[in-house]
């Protein structure tokens, strides 16, 4: 029989297949399992009306280690001997090859989509040298072969095949110094992968396994062979809730995600709308330990119909949601290649587009039905959600803002609408401070000063807490406002009048102050907000002393600094002794005022440039 060329195509998708360095070889036992399952669904179909197509169906894994061939039969619908040459022989205008010729993007990129979508049988030429195809017809009687040994070409010859269905024998290469292929003869590798890549396809996959029993005592033991089921058949995320223990979702999660921690959150959902699918998510209780760094791969699992297509489908999940594990199942993807690529990314887009509304709403469930759980969740993975606000430039605000909770001077956590309902009477803005950490803000001279009139004020100690907060602008009407800021309306009339008297009599000294100061203050001003403290220090303009910060910390940026404002507290004693030292001695009034300056910085975390220097001046003064 002469030897048949594939058509073009077929063979690029092949060269590229083998001769890209493919990883991902073991994917081919799920593809030519998942299309034994096609065939048997197939059949299936058939045997509603006709009772002669029924039959126990089943998949078939044989692993035979002398002739090293890895055979994998089902008794499903079959080919004909023109469907073997129409279906094995070509690839009609596949997505892939599209986007290869399109695209001339690095061959990465193009492995990536292979491992995507599926390769199709053709996955089979990664591990074997020669692929067999015996298969019969259901309806016919007669059986064929088509045998191939890659780009060279392919055989049909006749064959016998007791019942309909198919039967791939691939002769597995040769073990080389990069990889053993023989592996894939033992049912340790054969159980591993159908669990991890076809446990859920619906029909048993069967394997011969060989057991020794041992006899009576002292009389050594007999090799027994028994059938396995090596797939589990019913995905539990397609089982009723009701049905399901908590400790069987744990169980999954902890075993299909590699952590030793129950999920602190189980989600399950079957969504019928644009797209249909089923997804069962976890939310970890903690953060993977490489969460926050470039190297975690978020994604959710994507199966088609029990076929496990993608293991970690990025697309499925907004950056911000990049902690939520687990499991979705469409019926309406297809593994099939030679479909449109955009048709994919449009029914993902849909899927992650209505999941992300899920997510939300779950947590926003959580958040009423267990606070305590939910606090815990968020300080977490908080900074993540805030993440999604930035991001997007705000557009997220309305989705999230609710989900915030902040740490409250009242002595608790509180949400945005929370803050607002306690607002006391006349309270027109929502109080913040932002900055590294809850002990230095909670003695933040600005922040007493509210306290002090019993306003409470939020305590934000995440980097991306004020940027989130300058996009945000105000909650329900009310405006966010730094503790910091010149005008926090909380004086009474009589306390605005007296500073607005001193700020008169003081302007001479404060323009001298600042002079002393040279450019490192915008400008000085008075404050009656700064209880204890001699000087305190604010920022002009956009960018606030916290946000000055977070970004002089990345790399390029170092020379970023807020506009600095020195606010003097003008009923501290300091205050009188700067007013009598710029008559008396204008040197040591310059060195107080760095004094007053550098105190300031402390206040707010930031260190000075010269410590020593810093010392002498506090011991100037002291002396
Ligand atoms: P895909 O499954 O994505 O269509 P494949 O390259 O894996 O692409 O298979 C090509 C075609 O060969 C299938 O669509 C199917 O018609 C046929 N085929 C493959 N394996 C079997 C099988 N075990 N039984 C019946 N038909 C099969």
């Amino acid at each position: 029989m002469a030897l048949k060329q594939f058509k073009a195509e077929s063979k690029r998708l092949l060269d590229l297949m083998i001769n890209s360095i493919y990883t991902n070889r073991e994917i081919f036992l799920r593809e030519v399992i998942s299309n034994a399952s096609d065939a048997i669904d197939k059949l299936h179909f058939v045997s509603l009306t006709d009772s002669a197509a029924s039959r126990d169906f089943e998949i078939r894994i044989e692993a035979d280690k002398t002739a090293r061939t890895l055979t994998v039969s089902d008794n499903g619908i079959g080919m004909s001997a023109a469907e073997l040459e129409s279906n094995l022989g070509t690839i009609a205008k596949s997505g892939t090859l599209e986007f290869k010729k399109n695209n001339d993007k690095p061959a990465d990129d193009t492995e990536g989509l292979i491992g995507q979508f599926g390769v199709g049988f053709y996955s089979c030429f990664m591990v074997a040298d020669r692929v067999t195809v015996v298969s019969r017809k259901y309806g016919e009687t007669e059986a064929h072969k088509w045998t191939s040994k890659g780009v060279s070409g392919y055989e049909i010859s006749d064959a016998e095949r007791a019942e309909s269905g198919t039967t791939v024998i691939l002769e597995l290469k040769a073990d080389d110094d990069d990889v053993k292929y023989s592996d894939y003869l033992e049912e340790y590798t054969l159980r591993r992968l159908v669990k991890h890549y076809s446990d859920y396809i619906r029909y048993p996959i069967k394997m011969r396994v060989e057991r020794s029993v041992p006899k009576k005592e002292g009389e050594g033991s007999d090799i027994e062979v028994t059938d396995e089921t090596l797939n589990s058949m019913v995905p539990i995320w397609k089982r009723r809730k009701g049905e399901v223990k908590q400790e069987e979702y744990d169980a999954f999660y902890q075993d299909k995600f590699g952590d030793y921690r129950a999920p602190a959150k189980t989600i399950t959902a079957s969504i019928e709308g644009a797209v249909n699918y089923s997804c069962l998510l976890f939310i970890p209780s903690e953060p993977p330990f490489d969460y926050f760094t470039k190297s975690y791969r978020r994604g959710l699992q994507l199966y088609s119909s029990g076929v496990l297509i993608m293991d970690s489908c990025e697309k499925l999940l907004p950056e911000y949601l990049g902690f939520v594990r687990g499991v979705v199942d469409s019926a309406d993807l297809s593994l099939n290649i030679s479909r449109e690529m955009l048709q994919h990314d449009r029914q993902l887009g849909e899927i992650a587009k209505s999941l992300e509304k899920k997510i939300l709403s779950e947590l926003s469930k959580w958040q009423t039905s267990d606070r305590e759980g939910y606090e815990k969740f968020f300080s977490k993975f908080g900074m993540t959600l805030k993440f999604g606000a930035y991001e997007s430039f705000g557009a997220k605000i309305p989705q999230l803002k609710d989900l915030f909770v902040y740490y409250s001077t009242s002595g608790r956590f509180v949400t945005l609408k929370e803050y607002v309902t306690g607002m006391k009477e006349g309270q027109n803005d929502i109080y913040y401070a932002a900055g590294s950490d809850l002990a230095t803000l909670q003695s933040l001279p600005q922040v007493t000063a509210v306290t002090a009139k019993s306003y409470s004020v939020l305590l934000m100690t995440d980097s991306v807490d004020e940027f989130v907060v300058k996009l945000m602008n105000d909650y329900d009407g009310k405006k966010l406002k730094s503790v910091s800021s010149e005008d926090l309306g909380i004086e009474t009339e009589e306390e605005k009048q007296a500073s607005k008297e001193k700020t008169d009599s003081s302007k001479d000294l404060l323009e001298e102050v600042k002079k002393a100061l040279g450019t490192n203050v915008a400008e000085v001003r008075l404050s009656g907000m700064l209880g204890d403290y001699p000087s305190g220090l604010s920022a002009k303009g956009e960018l606030s002393i916290e946000m000055a910060k977070v970004l002089s910390a990345m790399p390029g940026n170092e020379k970023i600094r807020a506009q600095y404002v020195l606010e003097l507290n003008p009923s501290h004693p300091m205050f009188a002794r700067l007013e009598s030292l710029l008559t008396s001695d204008k040197e040591k009034f310059g060195r107080l005022c760095v004094l007053l300056f550098t105190e300031a910085m402390l206040t707010v975390g930031i260190h000075p440039e010269n410590p020593s220097e810093f010392v002498k001046l506090v011991n100037e003064f002291i002396a």
